[in-house]
């Protein structure tokens, strides 16, 4: 039974290309009113078209004529951060550009629209061996690429990117446009775009306006052009519909974007080695650096401005994993592996002359999954040092500055792959901004607690010999050696690096020499290179290698089951159904939100649960416009389309093709489905696209944008 539920997981996240082919019949039994054509075509205009990835890190959707983009909050965030200071601050209050001339351009932002894909395996692969080395293999498959990258098909202004999919068993191609003048529109003041912060973060029940606006601008010909005042707002070949009709339980949708990482294809001992050995060992580290944070942020306004950023990027990934091995243990997801790899390995193992056998599987993969089980057994202290090594050494920020002034001083040393020219004005530009948001008091008592961490916790060869000694010095007391490193360091004021910096970098690296911090983390990567790198990329390249095989095999052999490649940052489709679940014993979710449980949340000055005054009185007076439905606000809504990040700021379509929502997040109970969807309890957190309308129109009075769009009623047929 478990096996034929297989074919109707209901997860995956598919190549738009191969949706005729593969997923055309289900999406319509689900409910989907239009053809695959009209989600990726490359003759005529598609949905694909309307559909950006936004900065390489989350996705956007073009929503007008006039290349307005719609992303979430969370992912505008450092563009509205960099236009934001003490008399404007737009991180706090919002922002909405009334006309063209006051939105916002933002160097470093970009947009990317797939122009077509394509099926490159047979080129990519050609020359290569199954004897191969991983390294082997990358050289020659890296000649290919140049080589396909020279001669396809391609306008000046596009670009050439190849992928590797199914662990490199497949590759693909794309033709990018990418539009470099990205100009800020708008966004909500944080306490509705990030309303609930890390309390509800990855939660549902939820009640964010994660979203924000840009524009595309583009040269007059309407081609990707560098930012210029001149440019013009760029016209698309296809923006999104917007639907004023919501969503109903059991409403169709899809989610069209970019979905980072995921891994789903992994033998049952590489997830049990994530649950017990990997995400233990981080979450163990960043409970106490959290703790320490916290600790500091409460007794300090100054440091809990500094350290608000940084709290939220450590706690993110941290949450997660939490929730990833509760999900991964209440669904039982081992032993679901375990039961698949019975039934894959009884299939090779089949006698000839028995239905289904195939005696080449036992030569090729018949001990695939023992190798891997082998491999994973070495690699299990190789990768909890590694944990404890980086997420230890990036938590100290003292070690930060240390490793960016060696690395400095190495390249100018040794040349090499890191220029030292280019070294010297990134850390010029880079580190007075470091020094604004850093503090010693608390930075000193990270050190404390998590060197002790380092040094009680794992393997003592694992730890560096000459911390060994200085902690043996101060009779094992870690705070004494605190005093003496942070004492007397160069490296905790901005005054006692920045001017030597500017003025004569060379002094600076001699002191690199003499700098407690600088020769403690020296001797700290130097122990991890010999102690762990070498052979962990040893152990990995060779996992790699086996993964890649049990990928063909199981694709091979599993003949019943709808694989799709896992995420890695391309253009993907999920689809499912608007859909509550049950949380726990006793608990069952409901699939919308409503304004009305915002303001129950409400929670005055707090710096999560705070509402602005102005959206607590839209709230009392219900002036939802022709936003609301029977007098209540919709706010949120949930979905079993499968998503990662990467798909922040996806767009949620209808059953037709229409904007319904943006995605922005997913549901607790469900947040291991990077590793193990199941259809039960992985859900996906959309902002109602009315809320994100009535918050512009009503709440910051840019209506005018609004006008901008094409609003429809697709369940009343218009
Ligand atoms: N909210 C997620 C994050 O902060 C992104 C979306 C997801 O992973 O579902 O990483």
């Amino acid at each position: 039974m478990f096996l034929s539920s297989l074919a109707i997981a209901n997860d995956g996240m598919w190549l738009p290309l191969l949706l005729e082919k593969l997923n055309e019949k289900e999406m319509k039994s689900l409910g989907m009113k239009i053809s695959a054509k009209d989600i990726y075509n490359v003759n005529s205009g598609s949905l694909k078209d309307a559909i950006v990835s936004f900065g390489g890190f989350c996705t956007g959707e073009v929503i007008s004529t006039k290349g307005l983009v719609l992303t979430n909050h969370h992912c505008g965030l450092e563009s509205v951060q960099s236009h934001s200071t003490i008399d404007h601050n737009y991180i706090r209050d919002g922002f909405w550009a009334k006309n063209f001339g006051e939105e916002l351009s933002n160097p470093k932002l970009y947009v990317t629209f797939i122009a077509r894909m394509e099926d490159v395996s047979k080129q990519i692969l050609t020359g290569v061996t199954p004897s191969m080395t991983e390294s082997e293999r990358q050289s020659a498959v890296d000649k290919n690429i140049n080589e396909i990258k020279k001669t396809a098909k391609k306008e000046s202004y596009q670009e050439i990117l190849v992928k590797g999919f199914f662990e490199a068993n497949q590759y693909y191609l794309f033709v990018t446009e990418t539009y470099k003048d990205v100009r800020l529109v708008g966004a909500p003041p944080s306490s509705i775009g990030n309303f609930g912060q890390d309390t509800d973060n990855w939660m549902w029940p939820r009640h964010t306006g994660d979203f924000s606006m840009f524009r595309i601008y583009a040269g007059k010909d309407n081609k990707p052009a560098e930012y210029a005042p001149g440019n013009v707002p760029y016209i698309p070949k296809r923006s999104l519909s917007i639907s004023l009709d919501g969503v109903a339980e059991g409403d169709f949708t899809m989610v069209f974007g970019f979905p980072g990482k995921t891994t789903e294809y992994l033998p049952a001992v590489a997830v049990q080695q994530i649950m017990e050995v990997n995400n233990p060992a981080k979450i163990a580290i960043r409970d106490k650096a959290l703790a320490v944070m916290n600790e500091f942020m409460r007794k300090d306004e100054q440091i809990k401005i500094q350290y608000t950023k940084k709290y939220s990027t450590i706690a993110n990934p941290w949450k997660k994993w939490r929730g990833e091995i509760l999900g991964l243990t209440r669904t039982d997801a081992i032993n679901k592996k375990k039961i698949y790899e019975a039934e894959f390995q009884k299939r090779i193992n089949l006698p000839a002359g028995r239905q289904g056998a195939n005696p080449q599987w036992k030569e090729q993969y018949g001990n695939v999954l023992s190798e891997l089980e082998a491999a994973y057994a070495e690699l299990k202290p190789l990768g909890k040092a590694r944990d404890y090594y980086f997420e230890i050494n990036s938590k100290i920020e003292l070690f930060t500055v240390a490793r960016r002034i060696n690395a400095l001083r190495n390249a100018k040393n040794n040349g090499g792959k890191y220029d030292y020219a280019e070294g010297l004005t990134k850390l010029k530009d880079t580190l007075p901004d470091f020094y604004k948001n850093y503090s010693p008091v608390l930075d000193k008592k990270m050190f404390e607690v998590l060197i002790s961490m380092y040094v009680n916790d794992q393997d003592s060869k694992m730890v560096s010999p000459l911390l060994l000694m200085q902690i043996n010095a101060f009779n094992k007391d870690v705070s004494k050696l605190a005093d003496d490193i942070y004492g007397g360091a160069e490296y905790t004021a901005a005054n006692k690096i920045v001017p030597v910096l500017e003025k004569n970098p060379a002094e600076l690296l001699e002191r690199t020499k003499t700098s407690k911090a600088s020769v403690l983390y020296d001797d700290m990567l130097a122990t991890y290179n010999r102690e762990v790198a070498s052979k962990l990329n040893e152990v990995q390249n060779r996992i790699n290698k086996l993964q890649r095989l049990y990928m063909q095999a199981q694709m091979e052999v599993m003949k019943e089951r709808n694989f799709y490649p896992d995420a890695n940052s391309t253009l993907r489709v999920t689809y499912g159904n608007v859909k509550g679940y049950n949380a726990r014993d006793g608990v069952k979710y409901d699939f919308i939100t409503y304004l009305d449980g915002l303001v129950e949340k409400y929670i005055p000055g707090d710096y999560e649960f705070d509402v602005p005054e102005k959206l607590r009185s839209l709230y009392k007076t219900k002036d939802y416009g022709q936003y609301g439905k029977n007098g209540k606000m919709p706010v949120c809504f949930i979905a079993t389309n499968h998503t990662t990040g990467g798909n922040s700021g996806s767009p949620a379509l209808d059953a037709y093709g229409n904007l319904v929502g943006l995605n922005f997040d997913r549901a607790w109970e469900g947040v291991m489905s990077d590793i193990s969807y199941d259809p039960s309890i992985c859900r996906n957190i959309m902002v109602d696209i009315r809320y994100v309308l009535f918050i512009m129109d009503k709440y910051a009075g840019a209506g005018y944008l609004v006008k901008e769009m094409k609003l429809v009623h697709p369940k009343k047929g218009k």
